[in-house]
């Protein structure tokens, strides 16, 4: 059976999720992260990596543990809320509720944080993203939004490492996956991350994804200015505008519909779609949206103890107006996110079945959770996955690294 050795292997076998935690992993300058089109963001390796796998112990795209103990489907969760920005424009510039960026307002006009390690759009080559480091509400708002598109905000931590005061990070929680890894063995990162945020995640759509979204609107690559997958409402439009002042817009649905089918392979394997990684997590509360015109409302998951500290902080506060919920609504409001996780341990097991190397999530209960499919959904989860697997001839190296694909 062919084996995970080294993190070469990860990207090969189509397993690396993009993080960039190799790259800050490696003090060696050995490692630098390619965009490549029809996948995402990339490891290459540019030095002798032979007899190193510190980037391999750190990679989410290989093992992602949960500590603690046994957890409900949600993950572990101290307390879950639901709510939004108490500002107007943060809640209407958000994806949902805007809680992630008001929370990120409270830590830096109170919280004593210097700055927050985030994604946003790359001014050079818009339906790129690029990690940035916001540091007033003028750059917290402009970067709100959630963005469709490969994003690998890890490969900023050293302005985290350095930076005098604490710093907040918010990733996919892929990403934050790397950052619990990443901090085990690195006091400075430790001691410098304020606040560690994520948010809900169906997989991450390759570029290609957004370029063939723009194409369909009727705009060359070179002509992009801005692309803005939801925001301004909830959910909000996929927009493009282009350098002559035109635009076009499609709806949420229509266009998630369509970027879903450029997501990678391995995102069907997560099932850690809900952030249990992060201090807090936050998604959309799809279970109380009644239809367009609607202000956003997220779901708001609290993770740790810190988490629970900042959060009531910033409700005192009033950057955030939130109302108790529960684990039913959470598992009402994101379904598509609690059936994926249902799934991955059939998923799983027919990897192994083909000997092809396969993701490991201590923790997660993930037998549990397929033993609650019915029989023939768990037969469908191996079965489907074996079809798709024989499709992609997913027994030889690349064979998984095209997108999703069915
Ligand atoms: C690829 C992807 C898939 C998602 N799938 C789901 C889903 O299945 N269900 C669900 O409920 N929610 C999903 N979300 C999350 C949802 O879109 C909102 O981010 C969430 O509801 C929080 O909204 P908010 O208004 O609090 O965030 P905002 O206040 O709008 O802040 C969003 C923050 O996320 C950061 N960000 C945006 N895009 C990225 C990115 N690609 N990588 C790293 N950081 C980023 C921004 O920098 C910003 O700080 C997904 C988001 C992404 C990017």
């Amino acid at each position: 059976m062919a084996r995970i050795e080294t993190i070469g292997d990860v990207v090969d076998w189509g397993l690396c999720v993009g993080c960039g935690g190799c790259f800050h992993a490696c003090d060696r300058q050995a490692v630098e992260l390619v965009h490549i089109p029809q996948t995402g963001i990339r490891p290459r390796f540019t030095g002798d990596c032979e007899n190193c796998t510190r980037c391999l112990d750190i990679c989410p795209g290989h093992r992602i543990e949960l500590n603690g103990s046994a957890t409900g489907e949600a993950g572990p969760v101290l307390e879950i809320w639901q709510g939004h920005a108490s500002d107007p424009e943060v809640r209407y510039k958000g994806s949902s509720g805007g809680v992630l960026s008001a929370l990120s307002l409270y830590c830096l006009e109170q919280g004593g944080m210097g700055q927050v390690l985030h994604s946003a759009m790359d001014p050079t080559e818009p339906w790129k993203n690029r990690t940035v480091a916001s540091r007033s509400r003028t750059e917290i708002l402009a970067r709100s939004g959630s963005r469709y598109a490969p994003s690998s905000p890890c490969d900023g931590l050293r302005t985290v490492e350095e930076s005098a005061a604490p710093s907040v990070f918010i990733g996919k929680p892929c990403d934050t996956a790397a950052v619990a890894m990443l901090r085990r063995d690195n006091p400075d990162l430790d001691r410098k991350l304020g606040l560690v945020l994520s948010f809900f995640c169906a997989g991450t759509p390759s570029t290609d994804g957004t370029l063939t979204l723009a194409g369909a609107l009727g705009f060359e690559t070179q002509k992009i200015r801005e692309v803005r997958y939801r925001g301004e409402g909830w959910p909000g439009d996929f927009k493009i505008l282009a350098g002559d002042g035109s635009s076009a817009s499609l709806s949420y649905m229509d266009s998630w519909s369509r970027l879903t089918k450029y997501r990678p392979f391995r995102c069907n394997l997560c099932p850690d779609g809900l952030g249990a990684t992060a201090d807090i997590s936050c998604g959309d509360a799809w279970h109380a949206y009644e239809g367009g015109g609607q202000a956003g409302t997220s779901l708001v998951l609290v993770r740790t103890e810190l988490g629970r500290v900042v959060l009531r902080k910033a409700m005192e506060a009033g950057y955030v107006t939130l109302a108790p919920s529960s684990e039913g609504a959470v598992l009402r409001a994101q379904a598509g996110l609690v059936d994926r996780k249902r799934n991955v341990f059939g998923r799983l097991l027919a990897m192994r079945m083909m000997a092809i190397p396969a993701p490991r999530f201590p923790g997660f209960g993930l037998f549990r959770c397929w033993a609650q499919l019915s029989l023939a959904r768990r037969a469908r989860s191996v079965v489907g996955t074996l079809r798709r697997l024989v499709r992609r001839r997913a027994w030889k190296k690349n064979g998984l690294l095209e997108p999703n694909a069915g």
